[in-house]
């Protein structure tokens, strides 16, 4: 017998300047996936499935007015947060022109003074550019830990999802260990990141990206370009099956804008592909929702839990 009452499944994408195929900022630096891929690709394309993406905001974005006009004027739902790629923020900010740079750093690695400050100057340049307070956050790298979660509270945060259960990532910097992590949201304890502690109003939730783990292979994510539409299928079924004693259940589609950009990322090089990125992950959200899944902000993830946990008391 399942629990389930309500399966709520979120879009977050990690919104950046252009890369290039390598995965290296683009030279000279060029924001297609900002000014044309968020209003003339994305937007659409999620208006037409009902889904409600939460786009999570670099410097070189916040920093660049025709972005920040962009995102101004955007169009349908959607919710903004923010990104942190440390190297590129003050203090001990490491480059001032971000073209053919990579993303050396993760934030955790830095004394928690010097993270605090990064992430406040984040979070005041979000604040400067867009009038409001961000509530959502990424870490570049998934590079986060207990230390960052103290800052981001401070900083008043409501929601991270930069937890990926079942890796452990060695690059560039540190070792980050998510490899116990719940795959589902949760109230992380104040000493360890992957571990449940108390709920509370003042607490960070943490909405981790969804993965299915396989034997002795890497985990599979429910992403587009990374799984077929029959995989995220099957990584939708397990968590469902998994977590059936959870009144919600949460699944949270990451990728970043760049990816619905020809050769801005790694991955589609050219329109057609962009086309296919896109016909799946629309196939894929679409699926969810005949399964009677709902769409949601990342935000209102958080929303979904904090009510269930008022309901069953
Ligand atoms: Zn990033």
């Amino acid at each position: 017998m399942s629990s389930i009452e309500d399966i709520v499944v979120t879009v977050t994408i990690d919104a950046e300047c252009d890369y290039d195929p390598n995965w290296i900022r683009s030279k000279p630096l060029t924001f297609r996936s900002i000014q044309e891929g968020l209003p003339e690709r994305l937007q659409p394309a999620f208006a037409e499935v009902g889904a409600v993406p939460t786009y999570l905001l670099t410097v070189e974005v916040l920093e660049d007015d025709a972005c920040v006009q962009t995102l101004r004027s955007l169009q349908g739902d959607f919710e903004l947060g923010t990104h942190l790629h440390a190297a590129f923020i003050e203090p001990q900010k490491k480059f001032f022109d971000y073209a053919g740079v990579d993303s050396p750093d993760f934030q955790c690695s830095y004394p928690p003074d010097i993270e605090y400050q990064k992430l406040k100057n984040l979070t005041m340049l979000f604040e400067n550019q867009l009038g409001y307070a961000p509530r959502s956050f990424r870490a570049g790298r998934y590079g986060l830990s207990s230390q960052s979660l103290r800052s981001l509270q401070r900083l008043g945060y409501r929601v991270d999802t930069s937890i990926t259960p079942h890796i452990r990532w060695t690059e560039p910097n540190a070792t980050v260990d998510f490899r116990k992590a719940p795959q589902q949201p949760y109230y992380p304890s104040d000493e360890h990141i992957d571990r449940p502690g108390a709920a509370s109003e003042s607490t960070m939730f943490e909405v981790p990206v969804t993965v299915k783990p396989r034997f002795m292979r890497n985990p599979l994510w429910f992403r587009p370009w990374f799984s077929t539409v029959d995989q995220m299928k099957d990584i939708f079924r397990y968590h469902v099956k998994k977590h059936s004693n959870q009144r919600v259940l949460s699944i949270n589609m990451m990728f970043h804008s760049m990816e619905i950009i020809e050769k801005a990322s790694p991955y589609p090089q050219n329109l057609s592909e962009v086309q296919y990125f896109i016909e799946q992950m629309q196939e894929a959200l679409q699926w969810c929702e005949q399964e009677g899944a709902r769409f949601v902000s990342l935000n209102g993830v958080r929303d979904a839990f904090q009510t269930s946990t008022d309901l069953s008391r």
